[in-house]
């Protein structure tokens, strides 16, 4: 018989509607003698099926579910099979937009624990958990007959691995590694990135939209881009005619790359500036000296990365939208970011709101802004909505 996890009595009714995690609280036994990773049936107090899951003994997400459907096995067509659904997808969705983007995104993609981001012929894998690692022979030899003329280079360095009990892992999985950096085209911009040693799986796909929606606010104005990473939303707004750009950020390497981007596109006579510093202590220096800038861009990282920690990431949010409202010029739009999964939309908005009145400023939403569609959300998987995002401008 399968191995198996029976789940208490009336905690399935999450798996009755299809979310993939079972919380270890929920788990009544484990039959059988299931390994990292392997395949377990669940099933309720009753016996009845309820999906067939990854278990991840070291993991307070004891199980994810890759099918609910009994007669789906687990083996090398059923990773094909998901495969090429999100590929023709994404082919529909952004394929003529950027040659790199998303491909597998997780749960959201019915591949929990799998995120694979393809940047031209490179494929840039993260496995996060134990169900993935198990069956990585087979996903990257589907990769490998899928795609013959793609590389595979693994970025496991996160750290979601050590709450499943995993060791960090990189390297280059088929073929070499990637040749750094890649050049993408993305809207008709090139931009380098670096997959081996650059942020994520090397570059934030998630914005591509909001990047190209500045692009209807830059032209002739002077534009501050906070938390610029590689300039992608200043190369946007230079490449739209800006009369001047500030990219701020503290990775001086992220900022080196901005000015390759620019030069790729030949924008190296644009006006752009590049400043490394905090962002928290340039906005306030911006403020103190009453600069201001016409279209304000602010994309931090992810500030929450627990329930303890929300209300002091609200309070960071609060501080850096209070400031940018402050030195927004009359008529000055703000793009405002969060990333932040555990983060609401109701309540980023609030958290904004409440910044423009400390600020005493008048700004009215145009335009709410989520990741973009090469990230889709599971209709039953709404954790799977983290970036979140609005434009306003300041009508006082
Ligand atoms: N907007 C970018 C992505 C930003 S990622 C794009 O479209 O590609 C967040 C960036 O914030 C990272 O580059 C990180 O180096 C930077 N960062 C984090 N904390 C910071 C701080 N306090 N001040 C300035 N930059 C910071």
């Amino acid at each position: 018989m399968a191995d198996r996890i029976v789940i208490k009595t009336g905690r399935e009714k999450s798996l009755r509607r299809r979310h993939p995690w079972i919380f270890s609280g929920a788990v009544a036994k484990v039959q059988g003698k299931p390994t990292l990773g392997s395949t377990v049936d669940v099933v309720s107090d009753k016996g009845e099926f309820l999906g067939r899951a990854a278990y991840s003994p070291h993991s307070q997400i004891r199980a994810r579910v890759w099918t609910f459907d009994p007669a789906v096995v687990i083996d090398s067509e059923f990773f094909k099979q998901r495969i090429v659904a999100a590929q023709a997808a994404r082919d529909v969705l952004v394929g003529q937009q950027t040659n790199a983007y998303r491909l597998i995104a997780g749960e959201s993609d019915g591949l929990p624990g799998i995120t694979i981001d393809r940047y031209v012929d490179t494929l840039v894998c993260q496995l996060l958990t134990a169900g993935a690692l198990y069956h990585q022979e087979t996903l990257f030899a589907v990769l490998a007959e899928l795609y013959p003329d793609c590389t595979a280079y693994e970025r496991s360095d996160v750290d979601v691995r050590k709450k499943e009990g995993l060791p960090l892992a990189t390297g280059a999985r088929i073929g070499d590694i990637p040749s750094k950096p890649i050049v993408i085209t993305e809207h008709g911009l090139k931009l380098a990135v670096d997959v081996v040693s650059g942020h994520k799986t090397g570059y934030y796909l998630d914005q591509r939209d909001a990047r190209k929606a500045i692009q209807t606010y830059a032209a002739g104005k002077r534009v501050l881009n906070c938390f610029a990473y590689t300039g992608g939303f200043g190369l946007y707004a230079a490449a739209a005619g800006a009369k001047e750009v500030v990219n701020v950020d503290v990775s001086q390497s992220a900022l080196d790359t901005s000015v390759t981007n620019l030069a790729l596109n030949g924008l190296e006579q644009a006006n752009v500036k590049h400043v490394k510093a905090d962002v928290f202590e340039q906005l306030r220096t911006y403020a103190e000296q009453g600069e201001t800038f016409d279209v304000i861009v602010l994309d931090p990282p992810k500030f929450v990365d627990s329930k303890a920690s929300l209300n002091r990431a609200c309070r960071g949010y609060k501080d850096i939208n209070r400031l940018a409202a402050k030195i927004l010029a009359p008529g000055g739009v703000l793009l405002t970011f969060s990333c932040s999964g555990l983060l609401s939309s109701d309540l980023f908005q609030k958290v904004v709101a409440d910044a423009c009145l400390d600020a005493n400023r008048d700004l009215q939403i145009v335009a709410w802004t989520q990741q973009s569609a090469d990230h889709p959300v599971h209709i039953h998987y709404p954790e799977g909505w983290y970036l979140k995002g609005l434009i306003l401008r300041a009508i006082d």
